[in-house]
C-alpha cells in the first residue's frame, strides 16, 4: 500500500542538502506505509503475551524490551487491553529514550524527573516504567490536553507521578531541583510527515523558524530547574539542523552543558549528528523501521547536589484503605486534595506537597477514591493501580462482549443474582478495567463519561 503526499519544495530542498545521495530513497520511504509498534506494560499488567489474542506480533524493537512492532494495525480503540494500560501504542522511534536512560543511569542516580511537554504521555509511561523507583513530574502547558495525559499515565498505574500544567518558565522557582529533564519540544514535524500528512500543511520555513525560537525559549525558561550536573535529553520530530544541532550547539556554548554520546553501535541504521561537536541520534524512515525523530542528551555543567525539600503535614493513614493496598515493599503516605485521596511513595510525599504548593498540580500519585460522607467510592485510577490488593474486592471477569460493553459505559447486570452488593472491579484476562455498582436489580457503570468508548 501507499500514502499519497505531496512534499512542499522547500522541504525537499533542504532534505537533499541533509542526505546527500539518500535523498531519494528517502522519498520513496515516505510514500509507504508506516510501521504499527507498540510499548508492553511489561510485568506490571500481563502475566504473557497470551493476553493479546488479537494481535499479530512480528518482531521487537532492537532499542526498546518492552517494544514490540505488530504485522498489522488492529482496532486498538476496541480491544479492551488498551483501555486498561496494559501497553502503549507509540512509533518506534520515540522507544530510543530508553538507550538516552541507560546511559544517563550510568553516570547518576536519577530521583527526580520533569517529563517537560509531555502530553499526551508516550515518553512520560516509558519513562515510569524506566523509572520505577523516581519521583516523575510529567508537564504539559495546554491544559486542554492534559486529559489525555491523565489518562494515559493513570492507566499506567504508578503512584510516582504527578502531572502539572503550566508555562515552563514557572519551573524556575523550583531551582536546581530535576536531576533529569526531557524537553520533547513542539516541532515543525517533518518526521511524521508519513504517519500523519496533516503535519505537511502546517510547514512552511517560516514555521521551522517559529519552532526554533519557541524551543530556545523553552529550554532556556527550564533551565534553571535542572540541578547542576544533572541531564537534559531534548528531542524532535523533526529533520532540520535549526531545530536540532544548532539549537543543542548554542545551548551548550551559552547555557553551559556537555554533549553527551549515547552508544548506538548495537543498532542498524541509526545516523548521528550532523555537527561533529555535538553527539545527536537521527531516525530517518529509509534507514529505520520507524518516522523521523532527534534525540541529543546533555549534561549542565556544575557539581550535582542532593535535594532539601521541606517537611510538610501528611494526611493520617485512614485504616480502611490499608486493606484496599496491597502489602509490598513501598510505603505509600495519603493525601487528600477536597473529597480525594491520593496515594504517593512516602518517600516523595514532601517534595509532592512542596512541588504542588510551587506549580499548578492537577494530580500527585494515584487517585485511590473519592469521599462521600463516610462512603470511599473507589476511582478507575486505582482500579489500574498496581497497588491494588485485588483480593479484597469483589471480581467480575468478563467476556469481550461484556468488556466492550462496559467501556461504552453501558449498564451491566451481575453475572449470578445473588452476587455481592457494592462495588465490582471488573476485570478482562485478569486485568482491571473499572468499576460497577451493584446494587441488585443492576450495576451501575462508575467509568467516567469522558472515557466512554
Ligand atoms: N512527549 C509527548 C509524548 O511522547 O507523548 C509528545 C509531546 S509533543 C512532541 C510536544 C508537546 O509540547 C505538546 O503536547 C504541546 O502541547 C506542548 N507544547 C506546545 N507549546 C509549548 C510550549 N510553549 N511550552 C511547552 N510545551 C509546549
Amino acid at each position: 500500500m501507499e500514502n499519497n503526499i505531496a512534499l512542499p519544495e522547500a522541504f525537499s530542498k533542504n532534505m537533499k542538502v541533509l542526505l546527500g545521495d539518500e535523498y531519494p530513497e528517502f522519498e520513496s520511504s515516505l510514500y509507504k506505509v508506516s510501521p504499527v509498534s507498540i510499548r508492553l506494560n511489561e510485568g506490571v499488567k500481563l502475566p504473557s503475551t497470551a493476553g493479546f489474542p488479537a494481535f499479530d506480533f512480528e518482531s521487537s524493537i532492537p532499542w526498546c524490551k518492552s517494544g514490540v512492532y505488530l504485522a498489522q494495525r488492529p482496532s486498538f480503540t476496541l480491544d479492551p487491553l488498551f483501555h486498561s494500560g496494559s501497553y502503549y501504542v507509540q512509533e518506534a522511534a520515540s522507544m530510543f529514550v530508553e538507550q538516552c536512560v541507560n546511559t544517563v543511569k550510568q553516570y547518576a542516580n536519577i530521583d527526580y524527573i520533569l517529563d517537560l511537554c509531555a502530553a499526551p504521555g508516550g515518553k512520560s509511561t516509558h519513562l515510569i516504567s524506566l523509572f520505577p523507583d523516581s519521583l516523575l513530574v510529567c508537564n504539559e502547558v495546554i491544559h486542554s490536553r492534559t486529559s489525555a495525559l491523565k489518562e494515559n499515565t493513570g492507566k499506567w498505574g504508578h503512584a510516582n507521578t504527578m502531572i502539572t500544567s503550566c508555562d515552563p518558565a514557572m519551573f524556575r522557582r523550583l531551582n536546581s531541583f530535576f536531576d533529569f529533564i526531557l524537553v520533547d519540544a513542539p516541532c515543525s514535524g517533518e518526521g511524521m510527515f508519513r504517519k500523519e500528512p496533516e503535519a505537511l500543511k502546517g510547514w512552511s520555513p517560516e514555521n521551522v523558524k517559529h519552532c526554533e525560537t519557541r524551543q530556545l525559549r523553552i529550554v532556556r525558561d527550564v533551565w534553571d530547574a535542572l540541578k547542576p550536573g544533572g541531564f537534559m535529553l531534548y528531542g524532535t520530530c523533526t529533520y532540520n539542523r535549526e531545530e536540532n544541532e544548532n539549537l543543542i550547539r548554542f545551548i551548550v556554548e551559552t547555557l553551559g552543558a556537555e554533549s553527551i554520546p549515547v552508544d548506538m553501535s548495537a543498532f542498524e541504521g541509526i545516523a548521528p549528528s550532523v555537527d561533529k561537536n555535538i553527539h545527536a541520534c537521527r531516525f530517518f524512515p529509509h534507514k529505520t523501521k520507524s518516522e523521523g525523530l532527534f534525540l541529543s542528551l546533555i549534561r549542565k555543567n556544575g557539581e550535582s547536589k542532593q535535594n532539601s525539600t521541606k517537611k510538610t503535614k501528611r494526611l493520617a493513614k485512614i485504616s480502611e484503605l490499608n486493606s484496599w493496598i496491597r502489602q509490598g515493599e513501598t510505603s505509600f503516605a495519603y493525601i487528600r486534595r477536597n473529597d480525594r485521596i491520593y496515594m504517593l511513595p512516602e518517600k516523595f510525599a514532601a517534595d509532592v506537597e512542596f512541588i504542588a504548593k510551587t506549580v499548578h498540580t492537577l494530580s500527585s500519585g494515584t487517585e485511590i477514591c473519592t469521599m462521600k460522607g463516610k462512603e470511599l467510592i473507589p476511582s478507575l485510577d486505582f482500579a489500574h493501580s498496581t497497588e491494588i490488593n485485588v483480593n479484597n474486592f469483589t471480581v467480575w471477569d468478563v467476556d469481550d462482549a461484556t468488556a466492550l460493553k462496559f467501556l461504552k459505559k453501558e449498564t451491566l447486570f451481575a453475572p449470578t443474582t445473588n452476587a455481592d452488593k457494592g462495588f465490582i472491579l471488573i476485570t478482562y484476562h485478569g486485568v482491571p478495567l473499572g468499576w460497577v455498582k451493584n446494587i441488585g436489580s443492576r450495576c451501575n457503570n462508575m467509568l467516567p463519561t469522558q472515557r466512554k468508548l
